[in-house]
């Protein structure tokens, strides 16, 4: 069990994204062998409504599609990549990832959250066989921090308060004790998805600034945000009197009423490029009609303003950081 503290109902949030995950795998939306592994008792869990589904289903592959471009760009140029999820909860990105056909890009994964959550996932991944085959050699994992974290060759489990200074957490975690996780020259991806919303944003800025210091001479940094936003409106604001309800504070929630607002995110403190699209942006233009037609087959929708609604108060907001080159201002096309 969890201990209960202020930080509980966030930790809490968790649970809903790995369970709206299961949910649009069982629905046939996405395809990933992992979640049920990390979701406890998960042949008992009900499938959640529609428009969670296809939410799930948009956000996934979207991120997934921007993922695969970063892996790709730094498999065409001939290095291999890190990825950096912040916040990463039961997320199974490095499952699928180091199962799948660009397996190869990958040269470090690394996974922060608080360590209740990172216990927790350690716990389940020794449990699971599917889980820890894929992370090699049993020689080569190690349960560290102890417990509440794993380091195998290529993933990182690591536990940490994404609120703290970056000094006392990143640098130490991440960049010192006897050879750095992370190596300041390769091309590195951070995630940041539903995380940012829960911090205030001096932290959040603080943890970004820390990277691009630490990539600043050599590197090439992306950084991928997905959030809600346009919290100000009616539908905004029914969406946090239900957190509220459920004692979630928002201190991060974006302050800006538009899409156009949101690179701003990253372009306000140096980053080189910067885009952003709400999720119904996406689904209009960014997904195929084969996959859309595939999806509008699985299960009835009836609430479609709502539907609209619900997509068009998340969004993607990715940026690049390339102080020293002009590579990859193409990503996210
Ligand atoms: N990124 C995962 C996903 O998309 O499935 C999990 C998202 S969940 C909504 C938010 C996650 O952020 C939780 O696992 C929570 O514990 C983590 N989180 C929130 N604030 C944090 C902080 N200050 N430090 C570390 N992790 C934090």
């Amino acid at each position: 069990p969890q201990s209960q503290d202020a930080d509980s109902p966030v930790r809490l949030t968790d649970t809903d994204a790995a369970l709206a995950r299961l949910s649009a795998v069982q629905k046939r939306y996405l395809e990933d062998l992992y979640i049920k592994h990390l979701v406890p008792r998960a042949h008992l869990q009900s499938p959640r409504p529609p428009l969670i589904n296809i939410g799930t289903y948009v956000r996934a592959t979207a991120i997934d599609e921007l993922v695969f471009q970063w892996l790709q760009t730094s498999a065409d140029r001939g290095m291999r990549c890190q990825i950096v999820s912040l916040g990463a909860g039961s997320d199974t990105r490095f499952w699928r990832i180091a199962t799948g056909a660009q397996k190869h890009a990958l040269a470090a994964y690394i996974e922060l959250d608080f360590p209740e959550i990172t216990s927790k996932k350690a716990m389940a991944i020794r449990k699971s066989k599917d889980l820890s085959a894929v992370l090699g050699n049993p020689a080569d994992v190690m349960v560290v921090h102890g417990g509440t974290g794993l380091k195998s060759l290529t993933y990182h489990l690591i536990p940490a308060d994404l609120r703290l200074p970056p000094a006392d957490t990143l640098s130490k975690l991440l960049a010192s004790e006897g050879g750095a996780i992370l190596s300041p020259t390769l091309p590195t991806l951070l995630l940041f998805e539903c995380v940012l919303v829960y911090m205030a944003p001096s932290a959040s800025s603080a943890v970004l600034k820390w990277f691009m210091d630490y990539f600043s001479s050599s590197g090439i940094l992306g950084s991928i945000v997905y959030e809600m936003f346009r919290l100000q409106d009616s539908f905004g604001r029914v969406m946090v009197e239900n957190l509220k309800a459920r004692h979630i504070s928002l201190p991060g929630a974006v302050p800006y009423p538009d899409v156009a607002s949101l690179p701003g995110r990253f372009l306000n403190i140096g980053f080189t490029a910067a885009r952003a699209l709400t999720l119904k942006e996406i689904k209009k233009s960014c997904i195929s009609h084969a996959e859309l037609e595939r999806i509008s087959q699985l299960e009835l929708v009836d609430e479609v303003e709502e539907l609209d609604l619900v997509l068009e108060h998340y969004a993607i907001t990715w940026g690049l950081f390339a102080p020293q080159s002009s590579a990859g201002a193409a990503w996210g096309k």
